[in-house]
């Protein structure tokens, strides 16, 4: 067989396990820069692989000379290397005991990582883009007086607002709902030293979340963005729980506008590979955006067994080998699906009821499909989920599944 291409991943979790599932078929390996065992390297066995942090860049580096090219299945990495290999090369023997420098391509562009790293500067950026955005304000820095800026907030948006770490953050780790003024004293206390941004509050009806395929030619030039339908997201105390697919009484062209506004967004982006756009639907039609994962996203699970000629995962290995399929346009398989997450309740086996159900409920009007993601349990902790795919209404699909939706809840609860 002729050599495989390498792609070389940072981050090592359930995303990256998800992309090494895919990519075996498409006869693509993956290298993986995160610890031993991690849910990626446990379902991808190589002597490719690097052990240590995707935040090192001497082991960025050594990835980066095994591969054809660099992704990401985690923003918070470090850019400035990634622009160093993009741009000027990473060291490789040059066959005659020498060595030479070797660029490597990164997906999406190291441009887009960096900007989606500060969720500050990236709505920043949508708004000059004319994308609808809640407002924000730079909360001032660690050392000043941040109670007044907190105050000033509070002056601008009213009560509650959202105060949210610019960087770093992920299932709303970094994000505090601020109350009155009351709450200022906890959440300088809460939130440390690192940069904040408080948001206005957003009444929303609903989330929305859209995938989109990014892909570019050889010289960089957009060539399509594509998405997938709209799916509804869950998130309880900032993280998400559930996907339905479609969104539960939302209009086709509510729907349609999501996806267009989506495109509009990753039209801004560089590179290539899926990104999520996650957005607020207000109860007058509104759609504002939240934020963007500039890869593979739990909204986009569903896929797997939803759209499984195209799920998330094989188009994002498509799109960053610049293989994607010229005319492809998502149709789903199946007209529902339903997406719950496996959160970490107070005791290791507290989802023991969850994963069993989920192995009895597949029935004739019903699949349901578990990923169990081989991580250790912790409260809160997204340790897998479950797909369970339709052939009727998402009405009826949420019917059948129920006792799935109150097995998880009750790991909450
Ligand atoms: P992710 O895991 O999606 O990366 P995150 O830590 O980046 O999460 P956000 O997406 O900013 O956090 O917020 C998490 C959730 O908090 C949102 O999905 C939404 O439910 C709620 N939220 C965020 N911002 C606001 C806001 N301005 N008004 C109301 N609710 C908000
Ligand atoms: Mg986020
Ligand atoms: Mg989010």
């Amino acid at each position: 067989m002729t050599k495989k291409p390498v792609i070389g991943l940072l981050g090592g979790g359930q995303l990256g396990r998800m992309l090494c599932e895919s990519a075996g078929p498409l006869g693509y390996q993956i290298a993986i820069l995160d610890e031993e065992n991690s849910p990626a390297k446990q379902a991808n066995h190589n002597d490719l692989h690097v052990t240590g942090s995707f935040k090192d860049p001497a082991k960025i580096k050594l990835l980066a000379s095994r591969s054809d090219v660099l992704t990401v299945e985690i923003e918070h990495v470090d850019t400035e290397v990634l622009e160093e290999i993009a741009t000027v090369g990473v060291d490789v023997p040059d066959g005659q005991g020498g060595m030479t420098k070797k660029k490597v391509p990164v997906h999406p562009d190291w441009k887009t990582i960096r900007l989606i790293q500060d969720k500050y500067q990236q709505k920043e950026y949508l708004g000059q883009k004319g994308i609808p955005i809640a407002e924000q304000m730079a909360i001032a820095d660690a050392g000043s007086d941040r109670k007044a800026s907190l105050q000033d907030a509070a002056n601008k948006y009213g009560f509650p607002y959202m105060l949210k770490g610019a960087k770093g953050s992920y299932d709303g780790r970094g994000n505090f709902k601020v109350r009155s003024a009351e709450d200022f004293e906890t959440a300088v206390q809460q939130m440390g030293d690192q940069p904040l941004y408080a948001e206005r509050w957003v009444p929303f009806e609903m989330e929305l979340a859209v995938m989109v395929v990014r892909t570019e030619d050889d010289a960089g030039k957009l060539q399509k963005v594509m998405p997938y339908p709209a799916v509804e997201t869950i998130h309880e105390d900032s993280v998400c729980t559930k996907v339905f697919f479609p969104p539960r009484n939302v209009s086709d062209d509510m729907q349609a506008r999501a996806q267009k506004i989506a495109c509009d967004v990753v039209s801004h982006l560089w590179g290539r590979g899926v990104f999520a756009v996650e957005m607020f639907l207000l109860k007058d039609g509104q759609v504002i955006v939240n934020e963007i994962a500039p890869r593979p996203h739990n909204s986009g699970h569903y896929t797997i067994e939803a759209v499984p000629q195209m799920s998330q995962y094989k188009a994002q290995l498509c799109a960053i080998m610049n293989g994607f399929p010229v005319d492809f346009e998502v149709v789903p398989r199946v007209p529902s699906a339903l997406m719950v997450n496996i959160l970490g309740g107070a005791k290791p086996t507290s989802h023991d009821d969850l994963t069993e159900l989920s192995r009895k409920l597949t029935n004739r009007s019903m699949d349901v499909y578990l990923h169990d993601y081989g991580k250790e349990s912790k409260p809160g902790r997204k340790i897998g989920h479950i797909t369970a795919i339709g052939y009727s209404s998402i009405s009826k699909l949420v019917e059948m599944a129920q006792p799935l939706i109150a097995s998880a809840d009750k790991i909450r609860a």
